[in-house]
């Protein structure tokens, strides 16, 4: 028999090409070759078409597609590395395994192709594209070494968790603070300021919270709502209104008497004079509470407290306009 024949009636007994060198004692290669030059046919090897039977491979094994591997890179293709997605791929986890032991890991064997490291790609689980080896961040404690996700997915992934959660945070400190805004407060509140951006006149406006929710202060009611640009309101954010205002007004063409009358008016909504509201203002941003904090001073006042009723507390400002009436009665009547 020749080698010829004896290469075809393994691989027809369903061996692997690194079983058969092994097998001859020949170099993997020297069997590739001959398959390749000899025209023998390849059947798909039976414990490859049924891997949960073959579940012990041996080093030859893991050299063979390395060295395949190794090959293909260096002549400038492109070689995706599979991913050991399932417990079931026991190849591709135990070539990892071996890659590991052997050379220190996947990242280590790719980055000593130096020149030709580049070709070595994966497939991100997220976008599923396939990309470069560089374009994965580093995970020492993953068995291929690399995230599952390339760096992009990784960061937008990151930055869609925390803006998911400043959403959640603003939803929180909304349920914990006072919270009076019914249909007819919300048409009182447009009557008051009318239907358009109260600063610009435009169309398009949002109800703002003048004190930023963000701040553990305020709340959603009659005095801490207006109508406001949508643009104003994404640039104004989480802002000091009164910082931003003085920064923002020339950029925007804004008349500074609008934003006086705006004060006023939430000022006596609150039952303070302007220069009051605006030193409450300040007083909010410079004494910020988290969650924590806002449940506390409701579980002290046993109802939401209104951030003026704390800033009175703490200041020991006294009521000037008198007026003790507007601004607490209606937190004290909504939380009876
Ligand atoms: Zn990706």
């Amino acid at each position: 028999m020749t080698r010829t024949e004896k290469i075809q009636e393994l691989l027809d007994a369903g061996h692997r090409i690194a079983y058969i060198a092994k097998h001859l004692g020949e170099h993997h290669e020297v069997v590739r070759r001959t398959i390749k030059k000899e025209k023998i046919e390849v059947y798909t090897a039976f414990d490859e078409i049924n891997p949960h039977l073959v579940e012990v491979f041996d080093v030859w094994d893991y050299e063979d597609v390395l060295d395949n591997w190794d090959r293909m890179a260096w002549q400038g293709e492109i070689v995706v590395i599979p991913r050991s997605s399932s417990q079931t791929d026991t190849f591709t986890s135990g070539l990892l395994k071996y890659l590991k032991e052997t050379y220190g890991g996947l990242r280590e064997w790719v980055e000593k192709r130096k020149y030709y490291s580049d070709n070595f790609y994966v497939v991100c689980v997220k976008c599923e594209k396939e990309l470069p080896f560089s374009q994965f961040l580093s995970r020492t404690e993953r068995l291929s070494g690399i995230n599952s996700s390339c760096s992009r997915c990784f960061y937008l992934a990151r930055s869609e968790d925390a803006h998911r959660a400043a959403i959640n945070r603003r939803r929180a400190y909304k349920a914990e603070l006072p919270y009076i805004w019914s249909k007819s407060d919300r048409i009182e509140m447009r009557n008051c300021f009318g239907d358009r951006c109260y600063l610009s006149d435009k169309d398009d406006c949002d109800d703002d919270h003048f004190i930023p929710l963000f701040t553990g202060h305020g709340g959603t009611y009659l005095g801490n709502m207006y109508p406001l640009y949508f643009r104003y309101n994404r640039e104004k954010h989480t802002k000091n209104p009164f910082e931003w205002f003085e920064a923002n007004r020339q950029r925007f063409d804004l008349d500074p008497s609008r934003f006086d009358s705006l004060v006023a008016k939430l000022a006596e909504q609150n039952g303070l004079t302007p220069e009051e509201f605006r030193e409450y203002t300040y007083w909010c941003f410079a004494n910020p509470r988290n969650l924590t904090q806002i449940k506390r001073d409701n579980a002290r006042y046993r109802r939401r407290v209104t951030s003026v009723e704390l800033w009175r507390e703490a200041t020991g400002r006294t009521y000037e306009t008198g007026n003790r009436s507007i601004g607490t009665k209606a937190f004290e009547e909504a939380s009876a």
